[in-house]
């Protein structure tokens, strides 16, 4: 009779436990993860970001805010009458054009030249109405970017196309400096995403 109370009260208390873990883990999937396509992304992007003076900003954990401040994880781009989306996982730069200011023929988007990690380019217009924000490496402090009025020469993301994944809780990783999961310290292990992925 004891020892059947002594096991109940021990699976009390490891029940409890895994609820306490579960809602801690559930809260910081909320903060860092993203669901892109059904799978699940680390939203930490790094980029060397290029101002129009020539100096270079390292910022990681890059999200780009629209016009509603809503965050996103890729660009609006238009080519002729297409309007696509272009996660930033696919992307390898983004090279601004100096001659053409924004708003110059589609409102809100600035010409560029943007290099797909495929290794295609394409001139495309970009939409500039928003801002990027990240993690400046250099004062170790949050930085806000606006796209407009050409302000940003290029951003040249950090990840070529590799990801590292956690054989754990399957979370993926773009940033190449991510060697182990904050999440449950799991090693990654690399990956390379399939054509259909880019
Ligand atoms: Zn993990």
């Amino acid at each position: 009779m004891c020892y059947t109370g002594e096991m109940f009260r021990v699976i009390l208390l490891y029940t409890l436990l895994f609820i306490t873990i579960s809602i801690g883990v559930s809260q910081e999937e909320k903060d860092r993860k993203i669901v892109f396509n059904e799978v699940v992304y680390d939203p930490f992007f790094a980029a060397t970001i290029k101002d129009n003076e020539g100096e270079r900003f390292n910022v990681s954990r890059i999200a780009f805010f629209d016009e509603f401040n809503e965050k996103k994880y890729f660009f609006w781009v238009r080519r002729n009458s297409g309007l696509y989306t272009v996660s930033f996982k696919n992307i390898k730069s983004v090279i601004f054009s100096s001659n053409d200011f924004a708003d110059d023929r589609y409102e809100g988007f600035t010409r560029a030249t943007l290099n797909l990690i495929s290794g295609e380019s394409h001139l495309v217009y970009i939409k500039t109405t928003g801002h990027l924000e990240g993690f400046e490496e250099l004062f170790a402090s949050p930085v806000t970017f606006y796209l407009h009025y050409n302000l940003i020469e290029s951003i040249e993301f950090a990840g070529n196309g590799n990801y590292y994944y956690c054989p754990f809780c399957e979370t993926v990783y773009f940033d190449p400096s991510t060697e182990i999961c904050p999440y449950d310290k799991t090693p990654l292990v690399e990956g390379v995403l399939s054509d259909s992925d880019r």
